[in-house]
């Protein structure tokens, strides 16, 4: 049944796309080229082959108005498609930005000793009855029954599938040699949203990164949950987009402390984050409710965050804490022995009593951050419904536009494979991440337009400059609004010339300077 339904979507998604769908024919030279270099196991990866069936589901009332957030944008711009309410099917450029997430999650996961596995999806529902989760679990879990009348949860986490496989192989304790012990997995996890809205960021069905760490008593627990949360920073720095980590409530998961990681977005969030802004200290609405700090948030949705109640900074004496909008993009939790317990994953301690393990959680929406972090960059777009992408998930860095079809540059068409190659060789940052936009029955103008639609940091024109007796190409620098949101300004100072598309004529060796410089400077 569920390859059926894999089909099933497939088939629904093609039909979409096969309604918008324009041809285009490869030009001889290029057809050749590509041969060539399939021979040496490489194709470059062309706009014309890509699945991006944009303006797929054209809506009368956006069209008017200008697109509010990114959930709007990815949806337009073929990176998603939505195939029922809260079932979002990510498509290859967004895939793109999520494989590259994934890598960046995986090398700081090993950087803490944490290995990835893979946990089924179902959970047998007796295991959430031992810890007692299941009464509570509200409406939000989605419970399904096999052909046994076996209930299974469809899980939206895993701490007592973790617990249990360590029980189970460690039947009567776990060895000390064996601890601390790290380990995740990054799989789809689902939730029964009442309201699924703004695509990924609240879908019913949604990537997740999930660690559980376990630990012979507190001291040690803590020293992992530092160290968690430390890559935790380095990933979301690597990612590029200002986020807020928050001290945040322990709610439904249980523990004795976590924290929170937020995007600002007025657009898409839902969760209201408190800042102090004199010595830093932040912290969820939810949590200085629970406290008592914050009477409750009515306030603030009635007044929004600017205007909202006045809150004392609980970390130092002279500030008070700002409100803000934001989306959830990880968590943290020092869970203690609240799963182990129950489960019993336990060790010997020196009297050779048996002890509860002590636990940590650690979550990432994967596919939360990709479209979050687009909110975040197209809060001020240079150019109408266009995405920013930050450099580190960007689908493609580099998209090279040859000359049109039938034109007088048409000569110059050798070149757009020359400069691929060339930049791939000389830039290693860029390898595998230049791609070619072959729709050579378009003019160069609306294939730029695209490219900016799309969100392609940098693009390079094969165009008339490239005819000269020294050619020329035109670089067009898209990064400067994701320049300016981290602080890392000017790169080169390149002159635009008046007659293109607004870039800079640049010969061969000074583009792959230049794009040598931009790596530099954007690469973390
Ligand atoms: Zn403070």
């Amino acid at each position: 049944l569920p390859r059926f339904t894999d089909f099933y979507v497939i088939m629904k998604v093609l039909s979409v796309y096969l309604k918008n769908i324009r041809y285009y024919n490869l030009s001889e030279s290029s057809i050749n080229v590509c041969q060539h270099r399939r021979y040496n196991n490489y194709c470059f990866p062309r706009v014309s082959q890509v699945f991006q069936p944009s303006d797929s589901v054209p809506n009368p009332k956006e069209s008017t108005t200008k697109l509010q957030n990114a959930a709007q944008l990815v949806t337009k711009h073929g990176m998603v498609h939505q195939c029922s309410a809260g079932q979002i099917a990510v498509l290859p450029l967004f895939q793109r930005a999520l494989d590259k997430l994934c890598t960046i999650v995986e090398e700081q996961m090993q950087a803490v000793s944490a290995y990835k596995m893979t946990m089924p999806t179902l959970t047998p529902q007796q295991l959430w009855k031992k810890t007692g989760r299941f009464e509570e679990a509200g409406p939000e879990l989605m419970v399904l029954e096999d052909r046994h009348e076996k209930r299974f949860i469809l899980s939206p986490t895993h701490e007592e599938a973790i617990c249990d496989i360590v029980a189970t192989c460690f039947p009567k304790d776990v060895p000390k040699s064996r601890l601390p012990l790290r380990l995740y997995q990054i799989t789809t996890k689902f939730r029964d949203e009442a309201r699924p809205r703004h695509a990924l960021i609240r879908s019913r069905e949604f990537l997740m990164k999930d660690l559980y760490t376990f630990d012979v008593d507190e001291a040690a627990a803590a020293e992992t949950y530092n160290a968690v949360s430390e890559a935790y920073n380095t990933i979301f720095s690597r990612i590029g987009v200002p986020f807020i980590r928050a001290r945040g409530s322990c709610g439904a998961v249980g523990g004795k402390y976590s924290h929170e990681f937020h995007y600002l977005s007025p657009a898409a969030g839902q969760d209201y984050v408190l800042s102090c802004a004199s010595c830093g200290y932040s912290a969820t609405a939810g949590l200085l409710q629970e406290t008592g700090l914050l009477p409750d948030d009515t306030e603030l949705v009635k007044h929004g965050p600017t205007d909202g109640p006045t809150v004392p900074c609980q970390n130092c004496d002279s500030g008070n804490m700002d409100a803000a909008v934001g989306v959830e993009v990880g968590h943290t939790f020092l869970l203690g022995t609240t799963y182990s317990k129950p489960m019993k994953v336990v060790h010997r301690d020196m009297d050779m009593k048996l002890q509860p393990l002590v636990m940590g959680c650690y979550g990432l929406g994967m596919t939360r951050i990709v479209q979050a972090s687009l909110d975040v960059t197209c809060q001020q777009q240079p150019y109408e419904d266009s995405i920013v992408w930050p450099w580190s998930l960007a689908p493609y860095r580099v998209c090279i536009i040859g000359p049109k079809r039938g034109s007088k540059e048409k000569e110059a068409q050798h070149w757009v494979e020359t400069l691929g190659r060339n930049i791939e060789q000389q830039v290693p940052v860029l390898r595998g991440d230049v791609i070619l936009d072959d729709r050579d029955n378009l003019s160069i103008g609306k294939r730029v337009l695209d490219a900016r639609k799309t969100g392609y940091p940098l693009i390079v024109v094969v165009g008339k400059a490239a005819l000269q007796d020294v050619p020329k190409f035109e670089l067009i620098d898209n990064t400067e609004v994701y320049r300016e949101l981290i602080g890392c300004g000017e790169i080169a100072s390149l002159e635009r010339h008046k007659e293109g598309k607004g870039g800079a004529l640049l010969s061969q060796l000074q583009l792959l300077n230049v794009l040598g410089e931009f790596c530099n400077r954007l690469q973390r």
